[in-house]
């Protein structure tokens, strides 16, 4: 073959053929310093946010801290202002106020901060051959044999019966307990390693060990409960029937850690979704005077299938975009639908120890940049929203104008699985509708994998897309 041809070969397929490349040999020394400064921050809040209470606490000292102020419906507003509601502790939204007209629509970025974890029960406490163990009911998608004998931290809420909120964190402190699920020795397992994989850890054996000193050595029964129960009772003035009206999560207590020896990926619990949840709040803190308003909802509730009053399948953000309305005069449904969003969710990441449920040509890639999903849901798209191509078309010139490294992805190859997010009940709302977000790997284990690139070009989108 001739020199030419090779030449004039090698221009075209530049031309006409799409191209997907490491992110790192894509950008200078300065936007590595920038990603790998984003990922100190974003690590702090992800060590700190490990339930979806936390993750809002967190997210309000932030906002108030750049000077949002809490919304009230009937508030008057004007362009410039940066307002947030609080749902419930669990859920916030919040806005900085464009200079165009509130009826061309506003720019949404919706993450969630619920991850998958075991929540106790409401009767939880109980004593087993000297042992005292808690009961839960795990909270989302798990594979329930990947929680046992790992370190857990326990947070959450106890409501008193004289109606006091006790706010409970244990485990998070090097000087702290922590507690675990136990797995039977290998030893005596021949039977358990017969099960299916779904069944090796049921259910109801996830039980929390937190116990086995009793209270003290007379005849009395249940001395070990007795005793967590005082030791509970002098530290938060919790008695047993307070469990009834408590909400506790027991999460990985581990502390999350770069990964690897080029440190290039963040190793921790709860990436899915707080590493699109923080971006999506960076980019509007960061945000001044937009176009259009700007507007990231941090949601609850998206693991179990986003029903329940914090979850997106209820009205509170309908809600909030009708009192937005109402401040300039305008319906909220007009608002809607001039709107777009951005379903801020993770993906998952090719794992070249399991290549056989991707499809390698649609599918994400660590540190190709962020993912850009046009269709979620299983056998036949079922339960997706589908992007337009046109919305898909507008979202793909943003990021290439602004230079922002991103690829498609894929939930796994067809038929072979698959699962949602929050894009279709905001796309129900007449609302246009795409999933952006990190490719991860292990998803839903309580050790999850995200590459800093990815979370800082995730960033960089959200900016590029509050700003158009
Ligand atoms: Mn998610
Ligand atoms: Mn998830």
């Amino acid at each position: 073959m001739s020199e030419s041809k090779i030449t004039e070969s090698k221009k075209q397929k530049k031309e006409l053929f799409a191209e997907s490349k490491h992110a790192a040999l894509r950008i200078d020394a300065v936007e590595q310093a920038e990603s790998d400064a984003f990922a100190s921050d974003y690590m702090q809040f992800l060590n700190t946010s490990k339930t979806e209470r936390k993750a809002a606490k967190n997210a309000i000292t932030l906002l108030e801290q750049n000077n949002f102020r809490l919304f009230t419906p009937g508030m008057p507003l004007k362009a410039g202002d940066k307002i947030y509601v609080n749902n419930r502790n669990k859920a916030i939204i919040a806005a900085v106020i464009g200079t165009a007209p509130i009826r061309e629509g506003v720019r949404l970025c919706a993450a969630h901060i619920d991850s998958p974890r075991m929540d106790l029960k409401q009767n939880p406490l109980y004593e087993d051959h000297e042992l005292a163990l808690f009961k839960t009911h795990y909270y989302g998608g798990i594979k329930k044999y990947q929680w046992t004998t790992t370190p857990l931290s326990l947070h959450g809420v106890v409501v008193l019966k004289d109606g006091t909120s006790v706010q409970v964190q244990i485990g998070e402190s090097p000087e702290d307990p922590i507690f675990c699920v136990t797995d039977l020795l290998p030893h005596l397992a021949p039977q358990q390693m017969k099960r299916p994989a779904g069944e090796i850890i049921r259910g109801e054996e996830l039980n929390i060990l937190i116990g086995s000193m009793p209270f003290r050595d007379d005849e009395e029964s249940e001395q070990v409960k007795l005793n967590v129960m005082h030791i509970l009772h002098e530290k938060y003035g919790i008695v047993e029937s307070d469990f009834l009206s408590a909400e506790l999560e027991a999460v990985p207590a581990f502390p999350v850690k770069e990964l690897g020896f080029d440190r290039s990926m963040i190793a921790g619990y709860g990436h899915d979704d707080r590493v699109c949840a923080y971006p999506a709040l960076r980019a509007l803190l960061d945000c001044n005077a937009p176009t259009h308003t700007a507007v990231t909802i941090l949601t609850d509730k998206e693991e179990t299938g986003s029903d329940g009053n914090t979850g997106l399948c209820s009205s509170y953000l309908a809600y909030f975009l009708e009192d937005l309305a109402d401040a300039f005069g305008e319906k909220g449904r007009h608002i809607m639908h001039a709107s777009q969003c951005l379903s801020a969710d993770v993906n998952a990441a090719f794992d070249p120890t399991f290549p056989d449920v991707m499809e390698s040509k649609n599918c994400a890639y660590l540190n190709h940049g962020v993912c850009v999903t046009k269709y979620t849901g299983a056998r036949g798209k079922s339960g997706t929203s589908d992007a337009s191509a046109e919305f898909v078309g507008t979202i793909r010139r943003l990021l290439d104008e602004q230079n922002i490294i991103w690829q498609t992805g894929e939930l796994g190859k067809v038929d072979v699985g698959g699962g949602g997010t929050v894009a279709a009940y905001i796309a129900n709302l007449d609302i246009d509708t795409i999933d952006v977000g990190v490719p991860v790997l292990s998803m839903h284990a309580p050790l999850e994998v995200v590459a800093k690139l990815d979370v800082y070009m995730t960033y960089r989108a959200f900016s590029a897309f509050i700003a158009s």
